[in-house]
């Protein structure tokens, strides 16, 4: 089930990352499980909570910005580094939250959102046999960067439902073989904001063991009441720390693409080596667009975040209704919900069922975990709640037939 067609040609170095689920196997290119389910929910007409974009537009100023970036010429190739405004923007935007001194000339690296600035820093730092530690469940995109780079994923489980980080397995995970601890704050899928007892023990194994920290922080604004610490601010991080962020999700402009990272200038630069040959620079009207978004006041941002939170509740209370167990999450775009209750134990196989049987789309979190180790998350499926609550009042009401339903 790919929305892809198969590669002609594939090259034998293609073919060593099956492990990452780059490819089918019937060597075709596996489409990664957002564009699979999206497309899944586009055939059948069922209601998309799979892939984690917004139905509605975000702030009007925003929108507005790009239009008028595209009328005043804005389009041809900005610098490779980011277009100035964006950078002082960013810089600015790490200060005002956080406290945070960035130096927007050499310390800020604009990317074709946070995928790229990910990829380059794995690119950049990770050698054939380096080490990089990940909680899991990870986003996709991490296990497949990590075997490009020709690294080993090393992983410390969080288990639902409430996720907690055991130190001594994080403590574990990391050894002088640890090139990278690859942090994901909000969390993805979990929603899980990370205290500040492992933010700091993250810090000391990557001083202890000499290792960078890459730190994900895109739904850093959409937190709903735990606060967002990026781990740049824990003692003794800034120097080895390269922070990653986006537009997308803060603005809900998550097809713009306009990332960045924030990092000190050796580690901007070694990573700005690998990007200027990805991508070069993307987006040009969209960079001040972003940096006007940045720009806005307080409110815009705690906002948008009051306004999920509500949807998630919309969402939660409709699949505990529905009879899923929910680990209601700190942050983030979705739910995890288990269907071991319902009777499901596959979440995989209920997703490629869930539009039939209920008219809507989900993701199973196997697909955020290394094929070894899918049996602890194998009931388990994320639901975004990142719609309008039309949208989820009518997905609730179409997931409750689950439980009464024929299966
Ligand atoms: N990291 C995480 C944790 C994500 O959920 C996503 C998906 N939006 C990304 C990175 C990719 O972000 P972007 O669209 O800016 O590349
Ligand atoms: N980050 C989005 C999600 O987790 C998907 C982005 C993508 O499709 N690559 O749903």
């Amino acid at each position: 089930m790919s929305d892809f067609s198969p590669a002609p040609g594939l090259r034998p170095w293609q073919r060593t990352a099956a492990g990452a689920g780059l490819l089918a196997d019937d060597g075709s290119i596996a489409a990664t499980i957002f564009a699979e389910m999206s497309a899944l929910a586009q055939r059948t007409g069922a209601i998309n909570l799979g892939q984690g974009f917004p139905d509605e537009d975000g702030p009007a100023e925003v929108l507005e910005a790009a239009r008028q970036a595209i009328a005043d010429g804005v389009n041809q190739y900005p610098p490779g580094i980011g277009s100035p405004v964006l950078r002082e923007a960013i810089a600015e935007h790490q200060a005002r939250w956080y406290g945070l001194d960035v130096d927007a000339a050499s310390e800020v690296l604009v990317t074709a959102g946070a995928t790229e600035a990910l990829a380059a820093a794995i690119l950049a730092h990770v050698d054939t046999g380096d080490e990089v530690v990940t909680f899991e469940p990870s986003y996709d995109a991490y296990a497949a960067l990590i075997a490009r780079a020709g690294g080993v994923h090393r992983t410390v489980p969080l288990r639902f439902p409430d996720w907690h980080v055991d130190l001594d397995e994080l403590e574990a995970a990391v050894t002088d073989r640890t090139r990278m601890i690859l942090v994901n704050s909000p969390h993805n899928p979990t929603g899980t904001v990370l205290g500040d007892e492992v933010l700091e023990r993250i810090v000391d194994l990557a001083v202890r063991h000499d290792a960078l920290i890459v730190t994900d922080e895109v739904y850093e604004h959409l937190t709903f009441g735990t606060a967002h610490r990026p781990i740049a601010t824990i003692p003794g991080a800034r120097e080895r720390t390269i922070t990653i962020s986006s537009g997308g999700k803060t603005f809900s402009t998550t097809g713009w693409k306009i990332g960045w990272l924030t990092a000190p200038a050796d580690l901007v630069t070694s990573v700005l080596a690998v990007k200027q040959y990805l991508t070069y620079v993307n987006g040009a009207p969209f960079q001040p667009a972003v940096a006007t978004g940045l720009g806005l006041p307080d409110a815009v941002f705690t906002d948008a975040a009051a306004a999920l939170r509500g949807k998630r509740d919309v969402l939660a209370a409709g699949l505990e209704a529905a009879g899923f167990t929910v680990s209601l999450p700190d942050a983030g775009y979705f739910i995890v919900a288990d269907a071991a209750p319902l009777g499901y134990d596959d979440g995989a196989a209920l997703c490629r069922e869930l539009p039939d049987r209920a008219g809507v789309v989900g993701v199973p979190v196997s697909a955020f975990v290394h094929a070894d180790r899918q049996h602890a998350v194998r009931s388990l499926v994320r639901f975004a709640f990142c719609k309008r609550r039309d949208v989820l009042e009518e997905a609730s009401s179409r997931l409750a037939r689950l439980g009464s339903g024929s299966r």
